[in-house]
């Protein structure tokens, strides 16, 4: 098919193009539906604390899981840029930031909770006060909690992001800087915005020992956080080898599927040690408002 559009371009539309659109039109139909109905869950990723023979898990990152009727297991890089677009990230972050509050609240043990941010809720003004009120609303101790934010969330509006991130600083609530090194990167981000921790993105450990720029970066950036007093560390570490070098250079906090995988909280109950337990529909609702 072509499409004459304004002027003398000639839009050339495939059915390729066609079917990517029809299929992300389904995409955030049914996410919504699945939104509504409570059809969506947390799952839980240890962050270890290691010395290169032991580990203790000191938190956990909270990381959204849909499972769509038709469609199967849908993982967010596919939903939430459409969240995104479509502005349901908005109360579908809301809904993950209570979520993980309200699970973090009822462990015994008061391990740190991580949670993403979009660069969307990045943008609302409402934020610091919705943080404050999920904190006050479900008693979380705000050290406890730490909000992951891109440098590409920030870039976009920085005074703005600056602003709401130094009004969330104020409520005791931690910022960690996610998959640092892969975004618009610029080193004053880090002097300019409050960061408690940088999170070296994983595609920089998976190349780890056998690539030399990967390990000029790994190095750089441990020696960078450590310069500038902020915490580090290491996600997606899957071998020994990856382990082992960061151990050597002294990265002590450790995140991937050789320290544990992204799962149901009910998996880690021998860690957190909840106050009730079991209680199957601890990550569901009754649905959130779209
Ligand atoms: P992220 O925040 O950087 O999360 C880490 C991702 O790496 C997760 O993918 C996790 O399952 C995966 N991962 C952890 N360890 C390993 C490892 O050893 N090897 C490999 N190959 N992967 C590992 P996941 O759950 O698919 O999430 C992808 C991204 O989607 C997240 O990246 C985050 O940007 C976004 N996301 C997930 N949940 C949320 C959420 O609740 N809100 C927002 N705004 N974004 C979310
Ligand atoms: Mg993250
Ligand atoms: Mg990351
Ligand atoms: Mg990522």
């Amino acid at each position: 098919r072509v499409k004459q559009s304004g002027g003398n371009d000639i839009v050339f539309y495939s059915s390729e193009m066609d079917e990517e659109y029809r299929f992300k039109r389904q995409l955030s139909s049914n996410l919504r539906h699945a939104m509504e109905n409570g059809q969506l869950e947390l799952h839980y990723q240890p962050q270890c604390e290691t010395d290169g023979n032991d580990q203790v898990i000191h938190s956990f990152e909270a990381l959204l899981r849909w499972t769509d009727p038709e469609l199967g297991s849908i993982p967010p890089g596919r939903f939430i840029p459409i969240a995104e677009e479509t502005g349901l990230i908005v109360p579908l972050g809301e809904w993950v930031l209570r979520t993980a509050c309200k699970e973090a609240a009822r462990w015994k043990n008061p391990l740190g909770i991580g949670v993403n941010l979009s660069a969307v809720q990045l943008q609302k003004h409402e934020l610091p006060e919705l943080v404050a009120e999920i904190l006050n609303e479900t008693g979380l101790d705000p050290k406890r909690l730490e909000l992951e934010v891109t440098e590409t969330a920030l870039i976009h509006n920085p005074a703005r992001s600056m602003k709401i991130l130094s009004d969330i600083k104020k409520l005791g609530v931690r910022i960690a800087m996610d998959d640092f090194g892969t975004g618009y990167s610029s080193l004053a981000t880090l002097q300019n915005f409050p960061v408690d921790r940088i999170k070296i993105d994983q595609s920089f450990i998976k190349k780890l020992v056998s690539n030399d720029q990967a390990i000029a970066i790994v190095r750089a950036v441990i020696n960078l956080s450590r310069d500038l007093n902020l915490e580090v560390i290491a996600e997606g570490v899957e071998t020994d080898e990856q382990a082992s070098f960061l151990n050597d250079h002294d990265c002590r906090s450790v995140q991937g599927y050789k320290y544990g995988y992204p799962k149901p909280i009910s998996d880690y109950a021998h860690v957190v040690n909840p106050t009730e337990f079991p209680e199957t529909t601890a990550n569901r609702d009754s649905g959130i408002e779209t």
